[in-house]
C-alpha cells in the first residue's frame, strides 16, 4: 500500500512544501508555497506538471502564524491523498550544529536542543522551529523528521573545519560545518547515476540561489565547502554579504555604534546583490537592467564564485568535473560562462551553444574538466531521508518497498 511524505522548507517570509507518495519509488505528486507571510499571506499548489490545484489569499495586513498557514495545508494534504496514509513529514533544518548530524526525528526535547542553534543561523532557524512546532500541535501523532543542511558536510576533514581562533571557542562548536548539504547530497547522487566516472572523482558543486555557496567532493563526499560556521560565509549572495573581513564588523561597532541586531539586518538582509547594485537581489532582474550598479554586482558575484571555486581546488588537489545548480547555475548561461571564464587556466573549455541551452553538459569535449547543470532537488532528498528513517523505526513491519527505498 502506497503511504505519503509532505516536506516543509520554512523560511521568514514563505514555506515551501512537496508532497510525494512512496511505493516502489518516491513519486511528487504536488508542490506549493505559502509566500509573503506577514504581508499579504497567500498559497498556491501545483500538481507535477505545473498545473495549479489551489489558490487561496487572506486579505492584506493579516497577521497569520505558521500553525494558521500549515493547517489549510494539511486539510488540504488529506483530502487529496484520498486513502493514501501520511506518514510523516520532512523538514528542511539549516543548522543541526555539533548535536544532529542526520536525519532526526523530532519532539519537544529535540526542539529544545534545536533552539539552541538559534543564534547560528538567525535568518533562517527560528523559522524552521516554528513550522516544526506548528505541525507537531496540528498533527501530534505524526512523525517530524528534521533533515540538516550540516549533515553532508560532517565528512569534512578537522582541518577544513578548523578557525585560526583560540581553541576554548573551537570547544564550544565555534568551527566551520558547511550548508546546502541536502542539495550537494542530491547532486552527489545524480552524479553517481548519470556520470559514475565523474562522481568517483574530484568535483566541485556549485550551488547558485537567492542564497549560494560551492561544495568539494571527492567519490562522492563533502571535504570542504565556502560557507562556515554560518550560512553567511564564502560567495555573494542574494542580500547575504559572503566572506567578510571581520575588520568591517569592528568597524561598524565602533564607529557606527552598531548593536548586534542592527549588524545581523546589514549583512544578512541588505548586503549581496542588493548591497552592491541598491536596484535588486535578484539576479534575472540585475541581468535585465542597465545600469552600471547592476553590472557591479553581477561582476563582484561571478569573481567571488570562481574564487571561492579556485579555492576548493586545494582540499581536492585537482578538478575532474563542475556542476551548477540552484536557480542561478540552472539557468543562466551567462553568469555560468562568465565564472568559467575566470577559470579557464583549470583547463575548463565550456561549449557555447550547449552552455546556450542549459544542457546537461556544457564543457567541449576537450575541456580537462567536465562542466555540467544538475537541477537540484531538496526535496526529494528530505523525502528519501524520511522514507529511510520511517523503514529504520520499523523494520519488523517494512513492506519490502519501503525497504528497497534504503538505499
Ligand atoms: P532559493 O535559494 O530561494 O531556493 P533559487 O534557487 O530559486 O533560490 O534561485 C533564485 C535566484 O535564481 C534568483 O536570483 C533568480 O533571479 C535566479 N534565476 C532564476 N532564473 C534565472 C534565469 N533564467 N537567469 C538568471 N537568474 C535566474
Amino acid at each position: 500500500m502506497s503511504e505519503a511524505i509532505l516536506t516543509l522548507n520554512a523560511g521568514s517570509s514563505s514555506i515551501k512544501f512537496a508532497l510525494f507518495t512512496f511505493n516502489h519509488a518516491l513519486t511528487n505528486i504536488a508542490h506549493g508555497e505559502m509566500a509573503d507571510i506577514g504581508d499579504i499571506p497567500h498559497f498556491s499548489i501545483h500538481g507535477p506538471h505545473g498545473e495549479l490545484l489551489l489558490e487561496k489569499s487572506w486579505p492584506h495586513g493579516e497577521a497569520l502564524s505558521h500553525e494558521d498557514l500549515l493547517g489549510p495545508v494539511l486539510e488540504w494534504v488529506d483530502q487529496h491523498l484520498g486513502g493514501t496514509k501520511l506518514a510523516a513529514c520532512g523538514h528542511r533544518i539549516v543548522h543541526g550544529g555539533d548535536i544532529f548530524t542526520a536525519p532526526t526525528r523530532l519532539d519537544q526535547t529535540a526542539l529544545e536542543k534545536l533552539a539552541t542553534l538559534d543564534p547560528l543561523a538567525p535568518l533562517h532557524e527560528p523559522h524552521n522551529i516554528a513550522a516544526i512546532r506548528a505541525a507537531l500541535a496540528l498533527r501530534p501523532g505524526l512523525p517530524q523528521i528534521g533533515c540538516f543542511d550540516t549533515s553532508f558536510h560532517k565528512t569534512m576533514p578537522a582541518v577544513a573545519t578548523r578557525f585560526a581562533l583560540p581553541r576554548n571557542l573551537r570547544n564550544e562548536g565555534v568551527r566551520r560545518y558547511g550548508f546546502h548539504g541536502l542539495s550537494y547530497e542530491y547532486i552527489a547522487g545524480q552524479l553517481h547515476s548519470t556520470a559514475p566516472d565523474v562522481a568517483s572523482g574530484r568535483v566541485i558543486a556549485a550551488h547558485l540561489g537567492n542564497g549560494a555557496s560551492a561544495c568539494a567532493m571527492s567519490n562522492g563526499q563533502s571535504v570542504d565547502s565556502s560557507m562556515g560556521f554560518t550560512a553567511l560565509d564564502g560567495l555573494i549572495m542574494g542580500t547575504r554579504t559572503g566572506t567578510l573581513d571581520a575588520g568591517v564588523l569592528l568597524y561598524l561597532m565602533q564607529a557606527h555604534s552598531m548593536s548586534a541586531d542592527e549588524i545581523t539586518d546589514i549583512v544578512y538582509k541588505k548586503s549581496g546583490l542588493l548591497g552592491i547594485s541598491g536596484i535588486s537581489a535578484d539576479m534575472r532582474v540585475l541581468l535585465a537592467s542597465k545600469a552600471p550598479e547592476a553590472a557591479e554586482a553581477v561582476e563582484s558575484f561571478t569573481y567571488a564564485a570562481a574564487q571561492h571555486i579556485a579555492a576548493l581546488v586545494v582540499p581536492l588537489g585537482g578538478l575532474d568535473g563542475l556542476v551548477f545548480t540552484a536557480g542561478i547555475g540552472e539557468h543562466s548561461p551567462e553568469i555560468r560562462a562568465a565564472i568559467c571564464a575566470r577559470l579557464q587556466w583549470l583547463g575548463i573549455a565550456i561549449d557555447p551553444l550547449a552552455n546556450a541551452k542549459n544542457a546537461p553538459v556544457i564543457s567541449k569535449a576537450a575541456s580537462a574538466v567536465e562542466v555540467m547543470v544538475i537541477p537540484t532537488n531538496e526535496e526529494a532528498m528530505i523525502a528519501r531521508h524520511c522514507v529511510a528513517l520511517l523503514a529504520q523505526h520499523s523494520i519488523d513491519q517494512a513492506t519490502p518497498d519501503v525497504l528497497a527505498l534504503r538505499t
